[in-house]
């Protein structure tokens, strides 16, 4: 009689041995949620308490602005134990911004093993949901960008760049559950373009080997399914013949495409057949037959892409694995396969010591009021704020969670916003006051004209891959016969794409992951209409404002149908990778 292995864990029955071990890991530090944070304050020197109590009476809340003056003497080259008794081994460029800037992180060398201890508790959790993930490969569109150097010398790069570019990455050891399509020459290339086509061609090679699909976000997967629209017909001529085509310079993506690629024409036939047919409905089930999952983060921002997706993948389910960021990782989600609406992450109490500020609305909230990660309550909304090993202490990330639950004692948290962003297409953040300067600015070009904005909103229009920016103008006029040119309008749009943040302008410059910035300008009187609906819905008209981005269809069927020009950004705006730290 076969004996089955069995390898039991609280969290459900373990594929192996050593994804019990991870099981049983979770369960331990979310069963002992206090103990773990406590640990981690005995590891501050707070003049010899290290109690919470003093923890909060000692260390005040802070925000990036808080910290910049030393984060730039640490840029600067000064390298004495500034924020952290570790040396700060580089920086990692947040896409949130700062003054326009995308701002700097500082990390340390073990943060890596943090992050990689993170990750290794992924496949663990998935295989208790989706078996025969070992007998297969996972097509993940994975990128790194160009790094900078600070004044001082330290490197600045984003984290995933730090991450892949890492030995843990880079030579991390063969497991079964997570073998990838791509090869790391392929990851590790910062042109996007041969980074994309070689990732894409091995995806197309290993067709019946593809269990999964994946991308950081589904931004950058919906930008893989558009990759291939554009350039499937230069990959099936690859395919067909065995030969890589020219544009791919890169040597060691050469060589590694080189030991996969023979020719095969009736693989490049069949792609051509599925590639060619104008109906795109399901395309990734189709090229990819054995696709259980898509591996994306389709929470927060990314909600705005789940209809494309599902439209794209024919309906796939959707894998949310976990809530990071350059500051620190934060969590998983324990039940990867719900519903995207139905998506919790469990913080991980040993990846830092985590706080919270009761988020009521109302923005005055001090030190004292903060709540401790296994003391939140269910149903309540919560700021979060990180002590990070790598130096940030008590910083307010500006992620905006509610509390749906508890795994043991560690809470479970819905992703609901950050705060202060307008617009988002990709990893972009635009808040109002960036949008109001930008606006300030174009329309500085309106007034030769003796025109003037009146009034402004805005939408993250993602129909078509790259999704853009479209803003609503009502423009002031002398007369209906002095509307500003084309050309005028356009100069408007490029001044506005100028105006915005280093992310924003990267991301359409050297990513070409948004698209040309579009304005609409509406009919006089649109705005007041705009009102009079918000009115007739209940709004109070004392304390009407005009909303600066809409995506509730009625209002956008209302702005659209009173459209009367329409002009996008005729070039790309200014960027230079040398400056911004990418
Ligand atoms: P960055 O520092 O550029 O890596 O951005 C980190 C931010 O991305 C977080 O603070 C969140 O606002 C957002 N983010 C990261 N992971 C998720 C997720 N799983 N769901 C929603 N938003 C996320």
């Amino acid at each position: 009689m076969a004996i089955k292995s069995s390898f039991s864990t609280p969290l459900g029955e373990a594929a192996c041995e050593n994804d019990a071990k991870k099981l049983q890991f979770i369960e331990d530090v979310t069963n002992n949620t206090k103990k773990v944070q406590e640990r981690y304050l005995q590891r501050f020197n707070l003049c010899g308490s290290t109690d919470r109590c003093s923890f909060k009476a000692k260390v005040p809340v802070v925000t990036y602005e808080d910290l910049l003056p030393d984060i730039q003497r640490i840029a600067n080259g000064d390298r004495s134990p500034i924020l952290c008794s570790h040396p700060i081994s580089e920086f990692l460029t947040s896409s949130g911004t700062s003054a326009g800037e995308r701002k700097l992180m500082p990390t340390i060398q073990e943060e890596l093993d943090r992050r990689q201890l993170l990750y290794s508790l992924l496949m663990p959790v998935m295989n208790l949901y989706v078996p025969g993930l070992d007998k297969g490969k996972g097509l993940y569109f994975l990128f790194i960008k160009s790094e900078t150097k600070t004044p001082g010398g330290l490197v600045a790069r984003p984290v995933l760049t730090s991450y892949y570019k890492s030995e843990h990455f880079r030579h991390r050891p063969f497991d079964p559950y997570n073998v990838y399509t791509s090869p790391n020459a392929t990851i590790l290339c910062t042109d996007s373009f041969q980074s994309m086509y070689s990732q894409m061609l091995c995806g197309l090679l290993y067709r019946h080997d593809v269990l999964r699909v994946g991308a950081v976000f589904a931004s950058g997967l919906l930008r893989a399914i558009r990759f291939l629209q554009l350039h499937w017909h230069q990959l099936t001529l690859d395919i067909a013949s065995g030969e890589l085509s020219p544009k791919i310079t890169d040597p060691s993506i050469r060589t590694a495409i080189s030991e996969i690629l023979s020719p095969n024409p009736d693989l490049s036939k069949f792609i051509i057949s599925e590639c060619s047919s104008d109906n795109w409905s399901g395309i990734i089930k189709r090229i990819w037959p054995n696709t259980k999952y898509l591996d994306v983060i389709v929470t927060g921002a990314m909600a705005q892409y789940i209809p494309t997706l599902e439209f794209y993948s024919g309906n796939l389910p959707m894998a949310c694995t976990m809530y990071a960021s350059s500051e620190c990782y934060f969590g998983i989600n324990l039940r990867p396969m719900c519903h995207p609406s139905e998506v919790t992450y469990t913080i991980m109490p040993m990846m830092g010591y985590f706080e919270f500020i009761p988020h009521d609305g109302s923005t005055t909230s001090n030190s004292t009021t903060l709540v401790e990660l296994a003391d939140v309550e269910v149903g309540k909304e919560y700021e979060l704020v990180i002590t990070t090993y790598s130096g940030l202490c008590r910083y307010r990330v500006g992620d905006i969670l509610l509390v749906t639950g508890f795994h043991n004692a560690a809470p479970e948290f819905k992703f609901i916003r950050r705060k202060n962003v307008l617009l988002s297409i990709e990893s972009d953040k635009t808040d109002e006051a960036e949008l109001q300067a930008a606006v300030a600015r174009a329309s500085e070009l309106l007034k030769p004209f003796g025109a003037s904005v009146i009034e402004y909103t805005s939408q993250a229009d993602t129909k078509v891959i790259p999704g853009h920016y479209v803003i609503y103008w009502e423009l002031l006029l002398k007369s209906p016969e002095e509307m500003p040119g084309g050309e005028v309008l356009e100069k408007c749009c490029l001044e506005m794409e100028e105006a915005m943040n280093t992310v924003y302008r990267q991301s359409r410059v050297a990513d070409g992951s948004i698209g040309p910035l579009e304005i609409r300008v509406v009919k006089g009187g649109t705005f007041e209409e705009l009102m009079d609906y918000a009115i007739s819905r209940g709004a109070s008209i004392n304390q009407y404002k005009v909303p600066r981005c809409v995506n509730f269809p009625p209002i956008l069927e209302l702005l659209d149908s009173r459209v009367i020009l329409t002009h996008f950004s005729p070039a790309c705006p200014t960027w230079t990778s040398c400056k911004s730290g990418s």
